[in-house]
């Protein structure tokens, strides 16, 4: 299954150039070409499945065992300090190609980014309980999202 306007499609397909880092029979991992750390490197499926809650669980298995791969040869080709591993759905979240991806980032004591990750707070503990409750419901509640959250 590929996708005509897909970029990641054509470069499972290799009608567009990447560079390749390591692919087996059903993901390929490549270089993301603007990297936040250099050595930022793009899992994804050979087949175009977007977004994650429409990616079947087997293929997030391999998935996830080509991102360990790739964390592996970070760990033992960079000597990075650490790893961030990321995947996004939909603009608000700040994705740009759907065709899921999880991006693989070593990090650096010195490598000079920051997530700005500003943690907020629940007004009381009766909201965080009323939250816990609304995502609870979502586990018997009937699918909502189907498709890509882009066009
Ligand atoms: P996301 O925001 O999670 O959708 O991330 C998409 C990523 O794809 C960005 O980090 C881009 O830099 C990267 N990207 C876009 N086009 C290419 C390409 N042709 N080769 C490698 N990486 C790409
Ligand atoms: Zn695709």
């Amino acid at each position: 299954m590929t996708k005509n306007d897909c970029i990641f499609c054509k470069i499972a397909e290799g009608k567009l150039p990447a560079s390749k880092l390591f692919e087996d029979a059903h993901t390929l991992a490549f270089l993301d070409i603007g990297p936040i750390v250099k050595g930022h490197t793009l899992v994804i499926p050979k087949r175009h499945f977007d977004p994650l809650t429409a990616t079947p669980p087997e293929v997030l298995q391999q998935l996830i065992v080509t991102v360990r791969r790739v964390a592996e040869a970070m760990t033992r080709s960079l000597n990075c300090d650490g790893i961030n591993v990321m995947q996004s759905n939909g603009l608000a979240a700040g994705q740009v190609v759907t065709h899921i991806h999880f991006h693989v980032i070593p990090r650096y004591a010195t490598d000079g980014h920051s997530w700005n990750w500003k943690a907020k707070s629940y007004a009381n503990p009766g909201e965080m309980q009323a939250m816990a409750a609304t995502l609870t419901a979502g586990f018997a509640a009937p699918p909502r999202i189907q498709k890509s959250w882009l066009p």
